[in-house]
């Protein structure tokens, strides 16, 4: 008899997004004409830039001419785009990160879904609360957890981000193997210097700890002094792993590509306490089970460095921190207490009552989708994320509607 993985049963039965979703159709069945302004799932909404479209193009007509054709790739990424890649977001900023020891991919999700792989299944596991679902469900999936119950699953080290702490997490009070960190942070927007994340890197060390560093929403960073990367932290070569996407950064969410720094010092340990280089068993984890990112993709994420992709980069980032500052200031007049929508597209609110029950007042009085603070977490309750990705009118139209309704 085939029997199934019973720790899926453990998930709670409705992701986030998909219970979003379900209410939006509701909303969209009774009133077929009230048009929606999607400030909730957090999809980017404009174009390419035009550097990474003619690159893509331009590797579109190589594959079709048998002289410049090419097959199978290597799974862990063309050199061109790691070298640049290692050179432009690293060792420019001065962190040691060679083009090695950077796995191209197609998600940041998958990338920060499937590393647990790697570590074993009693490892102890810490995450922030609020914080990015795929870090937790992942390792429900993978039985690093025990039942569900007020909100919590048994066994995972649960890191609250409150009012009171900035919502940057405290250390955790006892050993922990795993720790995941996501800055700027989804959905609080919050960032963290390089003495607290500093931290955290002398915590990982002194405890033999992994860290699973999520940098998604890096280009949003506008403080020169906050660290865009955890290898500008001294020690982090020993203790992290860090995810990067171009979904946020050039618009990539449907295009897809990503990518994963595993430095050649990052060590796990065997029963035995034996070291195993990590980025080692990534690389075989990835040679057997990825195929790799499509030529035409790399080449296009490859010109988000050229001098004229950089430009577009930033002043597509620039215009969403524009629509940030105008949510949260807006949110802010109306008397709602926020964070994020600084180095982040997202403003994190303070409801004031029941984040669903918020949820369903925006949609049904102002139109508006946002996504309620309780799916990221327990300690999301009372909140809701508002994402600045729209365009500047639907962005100003909502926040209009929002004042009305309230
Ligand atoms: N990490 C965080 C914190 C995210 O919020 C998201 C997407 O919303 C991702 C990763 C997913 O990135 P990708 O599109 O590269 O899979």
């Amino acid at each position: 008899m085939i029997r199934i993985n019973e720790h899926y049963l453990k998930l709670q039965s409705s992701y986030l997004f998909a219970e979003i979703k379900k209410r939006m159709r509701d909303f969209q069945e009774m009133h077929p004409d009230q048009e929606m302004i999607r400030l909730g799932i957090g999809d980017v909404t404009r174009g390419l830039p035009s550097a990474c479209v003619r690159a893509m193009q331009q590797a579109v007509s190589e594959m079709a001419d048998n002289a410049t054709f090419r097959g199978y790739g290597p799974e862990q990424g063309y050199d061109f785009l790691r070298e640049k890649i290692a050179r432009h977001d690293f060792q420019d900023r001065g962190a040691d990160i060679a083009a090695d020891e950077i796995f191209i991919s197609d998600g940041s999700k998958c990338d920060s879904g499937n590393f647990q792989e790697l570590l074993a299944r009693d490892a102890v596991v810490a995450l922030p609360d609020p914080v990015y679902p795929v870090y937790l469900d992942t390792n429900i999936m993978a039985g690093r957890t025990g039942e569900y119950a007020n909100g919590r699953y048994q066994g995972v080290v649960y890191l609250d981000c409150t009012k009171e702490n900035r919502f940057v997490p405290s250390l955790p009070d006892q050993p922990v193997d795993i720790i995941y960190l996501c800055f700027p942070n989804n959905p609080t927007g919050a960032s963290i210097d390089k003495q607290g994340l500093g931290k955290w890197v002398d915590f990982a060390r002194r405890n033999k700890a992994l860290i699973l560093f999520d940098a998604a929403y890096e280009i949003f960073i506008q403080d020169e002094g906050l660290p865009h990367s955890i290898f500008e932290i001294e020690g982090a070569r020993e203790v992290a792993v860090e995810f990067r996407s171009f979904s946020k950064t050039a618009g990539f969410t449907g295009t897809r590509c990503a990518y994963t720094v595993v430095p050649k010092d990052c060590m796990a340990y065997t029963s035995g306490s034996k070291p195993v280089s990590l980025h080692d068993l990534w690389f075989r984890r990835q040679s057997t089970k990825f195929n790799g990112v499509s030529y035409p993709v790399q080449r296009a994420a490859e010109a988000v460095y050229s001098p004229a992709g950089r430009d577009q980069v930033r002043e597509f980032a620039q215009s969403y921190l524009d629509n940030a500052k105008l949510i949260r200031r807006s949110l802010q007049e109306m008397g709602f207490d926020c964070v994020g929508g600084i180095h982040s597209p997202y403003i994190w609110i303070d409801g004031q009552r029941d984040a669903w029950e918020f949820f369903d007042l925006l949609l049904n009085k102002a139109g508006v989708v946002c996504t309620p603070g309780v799916g990221f977490g327990r300690c999301g309750q009372g909140y809701i994320r508002l994402s600045a990705f729209n365009s500047r009118e639907n962005v100003e139209k909502a926040v209009e509607r929002i004042g009305k309704a309230l």
